[in-house]
């Protein structure tokens, strides 16, 4: 069986302060859960991962990820952070090439190769994150633009490489726009993205890989996306800032 994951964005947003709160928060509401089997993940700017993760009473199933990560292991790179230095600190879950990081970063499909690697030399784990503009939804382009950037990112690993991988299929129309993939959209996508892995990898990694739907999930639409057969949780944005909210979204894994 896959495993669920809900895992928090919470992107640029909240000083030290709001960010141990809204952990301690939604780690109170994670206590009470009756989800055993499904994995959630809080990921707070830089400055506030040593605080949340080492200073906040968090329920122990609470993780934490960081939102980016340099690929070299050290040297003059001003404003990024290191493998080692988020190990350091024992964190060792990275979102990667969120579609934010790619906009406004000029983040490339070859330099996620490399950070890949990075994460993997170091024994941590991505959460890889892909998807489509509207404009190649609009043009009918989207399964091109996604196959190509799961290929250009992820298929210079090997077999075994997948098993520290999660995939986070973020259709870039539907991050904060209020505007949602339909079930169906998401379950056509998740499909296809099991259809590539196995493709190049076999049907034993492409079942056992968990692909994370992103893109304005709520507490109210959550467990419908959920539901889909290939969808296996979701990374969310906004609803991960507030506490209840972010707690619904991890009900509807059940
Ligand atoms: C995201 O930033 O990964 C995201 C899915 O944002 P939102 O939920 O706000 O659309």
């Amino acid at each position: 069986m896959r495993t669920k994951i809900v895992a928090g964005n919470w992107k640029m947003n909240l000083d030290v302060r709001a960010s141990q709160t809204l952990a301690q928060e939604i780690s109170m509401f994670v206590e009470k859960m009756e989800t055993p089997h499904t994995r959630v993940i809080i990921a707070p700017t830089y400055t506030n991962l040593y605080p949340v993760y080492h200073h906040t009473k968090l329920d122990h199933r609470i993780e934490v990820a960081a939102q980016n990560m340099h690929q070299a292991k050290n040297g003059a790179f001003t404003g990024e952070i290191s493998a080692e230095m988020l190990l350091s600190i024992g964190i060792k879950t990275v979102i990667l090439g969120h579609s934010e990081r790619r906009q406004y970063f000029n983040e490339t499909d070859e330099a996620l190769a490399a950070k890949m690697l990075t994460i993997l030399n170091n024994n941590m784990e991505a959460i890889f994150c892909f998807g489509e503009v509207l404009e190649d939804r609009k043009s009918g382009n989207h399964f091109k633009v996604v196959e190509s950037q799961l290929k250009n990112g992820l298929f210079h690993l090997s077999a075994n490489d997948w098993k520290s991988i999660v995939l986070a299929y973020e259709p870039v129309w539907a991050i904060g726009t209020g505007e949602t993939a339909s079930p169906e959209q998401a379950q056509e996508m998740h499909a296809f993205i099991r259809t590539v892995i196995s493709a190049q990898y076999g049907a034993e990694v492409a079942d056992s890989v968990s692909i994370l739907y992103g893109g304005s999930v709520k507490a109210s639409n959550a467990a419908e996306i959920f539901s889909q057969p290939d969808v296996d949780g979701g990374l969310i944005g906004g609803a991960a800032l507030v506490a209840e909210d972010f707690a619904k979204i991890i009900q509807g894994t059940l």
